[in-house]
């Protein structure tokens, strides 16, 4: 296409509102222009890169199977009523709500479990139509608390959302297979770094649920990768190996009391036991875990090396928040003074669990409830009840990975899809049966599965841009070629130009011929901010000898040669880049 029929907009000033690259960049070389708060209209540049988002996951999808449909964004209380979200999304206030001329009411499309299984339920009479995949690229709605940072948390954004329909579980885990495999070749074939993480399923249980994470600084999910391997977990989930106690395997000795005065931290301890490691001691957390009807107190051990993740232990309470106990609580349930708290002769209305790393510690330091006391040689099982044993520990960069023992790395992501086995939540809420084998109403056994089209496209720029430019990957770039005209008024610029359009596009080329009337220093400015992998551009030297000069955005690195050559080899490379960082083994990865 030529830019004089493309509707261009470049700003040389960053929007007040924009914290972060991706959104500075992609309104101020005219991708986007903000309407409201997480709203915003896709200029022609950014709609060609969403369409091209599209057709990548249009194509993938296609290869497992799953059919396109479009459902309806407004969408009636009563089917929201049915499946029992109506009144969990009017409390977390996350579905825009409106009414018509009847006052009938709708919620605005969060997402869409509620329409699909209406409809394949009225459309699906018998295990024989099964298994069904469907899925539509449409228009989201969230009444985001924050919306920021342009299209990564928008009020309204484009979402990729799947819905597989199984006869029983066994159904499901193969669609959920395909689907995590046409993930990781999506993302692969889309020239980004993204990784697959085991997310926590969270309230709706289930057995699997897992995230696809884009590496960047500004994601909001911190995730350690195990390298070498296909380990990777958000780091609330993570675990890792560490060393036994170094006092592991030893003589169980005699346990003794002794007097520490106002000796209440780890810290504390080493300073006033200068022979005893801190892995040799444990360090006894007390907390209220809050339940809708009942609280419960825990005492929690874990080694004097060690960190708590609250996460985990709020995952293995199942309690709905958990509140360390203050000071005055501490010395009304357990005696003693903050820092003497311990697992020997606690009170019995604690539960006493104790990370994993604390099992072989043998003769361990400890409190004892006994305020300005620690108990010395204290051993599990014979001077207190054995308590029980469960991975309650923080996961550390650095610390051995837990496939291989390779150090773990942390690293930064953006959500950009989510894939989840649903069972049967929506299907039995919703009465949602075909006939089965057995000739009885049989509810489907459902997955969901969602990419976020537009987030992806700002977390590919957060990804790949300098603080100056976008750097498109090839594979959803607006243009993969730009040719930059320096002068439009010369005659054989504009010659040379036409010739470098017409063989580009000739090799089937996605290319632009920047043909507007525009300073040379301008133009070459606009198109580096705009972000084209490549350009090609006629300037002085072309009339002389006939050269022009390739740049490739993403090293820097410029050449110079006669218009056929640079063709060829920017042909060559485009073509290279085509497919994003797919290989044979993408989509095996994954745990
Ligand atoms: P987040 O935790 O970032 O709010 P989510 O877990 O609520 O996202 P899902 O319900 O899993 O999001 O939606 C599927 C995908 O839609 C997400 O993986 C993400 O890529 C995208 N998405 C969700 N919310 C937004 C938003 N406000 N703006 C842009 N994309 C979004
Ligand atoms: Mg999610």
């Amino acid at each position: 296409m030529r830019a004089s029929n493309i509707h261009l907009a470049t700003f040389r000033d960053d929007p007040a509102d924009a914290e972060i690259t991706s959104h500075k960049l992609m309104v101020r070389a005219g991708y986007i222009h903000k309407v409201g708060s997480g709203l915003y209209v896709y200029g022609p540049l950014m709609w060609r890169v969403l369409c091209k988002i599209e057709a990548v996951v249009r194509e993938e999808l296609a290869r497992i199977g799953s059919q396109e449909i479009q459902m309806p964004v407004l969408q009636p209380r009563e089917l929201w009523e049915r499946s029992g979200r109506w009144a969990v999304y009017e409390a977390n206030g996350t579905m825009l709500q409106v009414k018509d001329r009847k006052q009938a009411e709708y919620g605005l499309a969060p997402t869409a479990e509620e329409v699909v299984t209406q409809y394949v339920d009225a459309t699906v009479k018998s295990y024989k139509q099964l298994p069904l995949c469907l899925y539509q690229v449409h228009t989201k709605m969230r009444d985001e608390i924050r919306p920021r940072f342009g299209l990564l948390r928008g009020k309204e954004f484009l979402m990729k959302d799947a819905y597989s329909f199984d006869i029983d579980q066994a159904g499901l885990d193969k669609s959920y297979e395909d689907m995590r495999v046409a993930y990781h070749r999506i993302f692969a074939r889309l020239g980004l770094e993204a990784f697959g993480v085991d997310a926590d399923p969270g309230d709706i249980g289930g057995s699997g649920s897992m995230e696809f994470m884009v590496a960047a600084d500004i994601g909001e999910d911190a995730i350690l990768i195990e390298p070498g391997t296909t380990y990777a977990a958000n780091v609330e989930k993570a675990e890792s190996r560490v060393s036994p106690s170094s006092g592991a395997g030893a003589e169980p000795a005699e346990m003794r009391v002794v007097d520490t005065p106002n000796i209440r931290t780890v810290a504390d301890l080493e300073g006033f036991f200068p022979d005893i490691p801190a892995d040799c001691m444990v360090k006894t957390l007390l907390f209220k875990a809050v339940y809708l009807e009942e609280e419960r107190l825990y005492a929690v051990l874990i080694r004097g090396d060690q960190e708590l993740n609250e996460v985990k232990l709020k995952g293995h309470t199942g309690a709905l928040a958990l509140k360390m106990l203050t000071a005055a609580e501490i010395e009304q349930h357990t005696g003693a003074a903050q820092g003497f708290a311990g697992p020997v002769g606690i009170a019995e209305e604690f539960t006493v669990i104790a990370d994993k790393t604390v099992r072989p510690m043998v003769n361990i330091l400890c409190g004892c409830n006994r305020t300005d006391t620690h108990a010395l040689d204290v051993n599990l099982g014979r001077d207190c009840p054995m308590p029980e044993f469960v991975d309650l520990r923080l996961a550390r960069e650095g610390e051995p990975g837990p496939r291989s023992g390779t150090a773990l790395r942390l690293r930064r992501g953006i959500e950009v899809g989510h894939i989840f086995k649903l069972g049967t939540k929506y299907s039995a809420a919703m009465e949602a049966t075909f006939m089965g084998p057995n000739g009885k109403p049989t509810v489907f056994v459902m997955g969901c599965y969602g990419i976020g089209v537009s987030r992806i496209a700002a977390s590919a720029v957060e990804q790949n841009a300098t603080d100056k430019h976008i750097v498109w990957p090839v594979p959803m770039a607006p243009f993969e070629v730009a040719i930059g005209c320096l002068n439009i008024k010369r005659e054989e610029h504009l010659a040379g130009a036409d010739a470098a359009y017409a063989a580009l596009q000739a090799n089937g080329i996605d290319v632009m011929l920047d043909d507007r009337k525009l300073s040379p220093g301008a133009k070459l400015t606009d198109l580096e901010l705009m972000g084209f992998p490549y350009s090609l551009v006629v300037g002085r030297d072309y009339p002389k000898d006939g050269t022009v000069e390739a740049r490739d955005l993403a090293s820097g690195e410029r050449w110079k040669g006669p218009i056929d050559e640079v063709v060829a080899e920017l042909t060559r490379r485009v073509e290279a880049g085509r497919s994003g960082s797919l290989t044979e083994t993408t989509g095996q990865l994954g745990t």
